[in-house]
């Protein structure tokens, strides 16, 4: 490969400049190798967050990134592979319930995960709180569960995207982490190196999103879907809406309480629309038509391959789930109508309560996080529960407290509603 000076990369992306296809490959494997320095990297990845990116930088870039690692080959699997993304929310738990379903429908479902930053959960984290559970598995194991089952989630190994890893790092301590190019080539390199025939992807739009308007998560969305098109991956996107919590729950194992309620037919109806529409776009973009995933949420078919995907990675999915030590309730200051209620600040106090971690190898707490009493139109009475905040220690309720001050607003007429799915990319 072609060598070049570093300096030199920096200076023609600072000046508004497009880099050479020779120039990516060699910058992404160099730093990957540690021969691009740490601040070197820094000041194109800002470069790169002021300037923007072309298309075919993009996927010049997203193509480096994936060859610093193995592209999984799933054609042994025997079903057509599906997966789904979903660029992050509060309460957003629906990976548990939609992998089995859509499993339970005829495809496969290999997600290959990580784990929550910030306040919004990681799925690893959510599974991890069922007693046994592992999120490390072996590839044998990976193979064998993805046949037998139809559905794994599980940790992501070293050698997917290595790249990824030290640049996400980086951009996280840089201020970088919000440039289109790099998340959308930061998450395709991952879900392209995974195997899956065809993604369909959930790009949150509102306060408890990486993207708070509708404008900027187009534009991630639409970057996303040429990438998965240009790597051969059949994309999807859907925009979805992340200005109040999915559910009514945030937190880890109270999340997990309310995927199975869902799997057992139940549940509240935002998560059961967005599993349904999702398990939709997932079978139709493997050409799986004519079966209907609600049904098969209702009849307790998605329930079974829950169970045995969770016992596949040593989880007992009757145990009871961990519960906290103490809970606290807010209530309603006045009647009325709930306007809004804030995924941010749900997201914050769930954080501050122990369900999140601020650097990667801090612990989480399993029964910690918050459920919501009332949610956007819901009638309300004074003094009527709001949010129960769940912890295990009560110093951890005063700072939780303080980020749902003015969280949910009440007023005297019902809101607008809001559809659950802004918009459709791709297709
Ligand atoms: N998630 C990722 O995997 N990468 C990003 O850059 C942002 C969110």
């Amino acid at each position: 490969m072609t060598s070049f000076d570093a300096v030199e990369v920096i200076r023609t992306k600072r000046d508004g400049g497009t880099l050479t296809d020779a120039q990516i490959d060699w910058v992404v494997a160099a730093y990957t190798r540690g021969d691009v320095a740490e601040e070197q990297m820094a000041a194109l990845c800002m470069a790169i967050l002021l300037r923007g990116m072309s298309a075919d930088e993009v996927s010049r870039w997203t193509g480096a990134m994936l060859e610093s690692g193995e592209r999984l080959d799933l054609s042994g699997v025997g079903r057509p592979t599906v997966d789904k993304h979903s660029t992050g929310g509060v309460g957003d738990k629906v990976t548990l319930p939609l992998a089995p379903l859509v499993a339970a429908c005829g495809a496969a479902v290999p997600q290959l995960s990580g784990r929550g930053l910030g306040h919004t959960g990681g799925t690893l984290d959510k599974l991890e709180s069922i007693p046994g559970w592992r999120a490390a598995l072996s590839p044998a194991e990976y193979d064998r569960q993805l046949r037998e089952v139809g559905a794994v989630v599980c940790a992501a190994g070293d050698n997917l995207a290595p790249a990824d890893k030290k640049l996400y790092a980086l951009r996280d301590v840089t201020g970088t982490v919000e440039a289109i190019p790099l998340i959308a080539s930061s998450i395709m390199s991952k879900k392209i190196a995974e195997g899956a025939s065809a993604l369909v992807l959930d790009v949150k739009v509102g306060s408890g999103a990486f993207m708070k308007e509708a404008d900027s998560a187009r534009e991630l969305a639409s970057t996303m879907v040429e990438l998965g098109e240009a790597y051969g991956v059949t994309t999807v996107a859907l925009l979805t809406d992340m200005a109040q919590p999915l559910g009514r729950t945030a937190g880890n194992a109270l999340e997990v309480a309310e995927s199975v309620e869902v799997l057992a037919g139940g549940g509240p109806p935002d998560v059961i629309e967005l599993t349904v529409t999702l398990a939709r776009e997932m079978l139709s973009a493997v050409g799986l038509t004519g079966i209907d995933p609600a049904g098969v949420l209702r009849d307790g078919r998605a329930m079974d391959v829950w169970r045995r995907m969770v016992a596949a990675q040593g989880g007992d999915p009757d145990a009871p789930l961990p519960r906290s030590r103490e809970t606290a309730v807010v209530a309603a200051a006045a009647s009325g109508i709930v306007q809004r209620l804030d995924a941010y600040a749900v997201g914050f106090a769930a954080w501050r309560l122990g369900a999140g971690r601020a650097r990667k190898e801090d612990p989480v707490s399993a029964g910690a996080g918050v459920v919501l009493h009332a949610k956007v139109g819901d009638p309300v009475a004074r003094g009527q529960p709001l949010f129960e905040l769940h912890a295990d220690s009560t110093d951890r309720f005063e700072r939780a407290l303080s980020a749902l001050d003015g969280a949910c607003v009440i007023g005297p007429t019902p809101p607008r509603r809001t559809p659950l799915v802004l918009d459709r990319i791709g297709g």
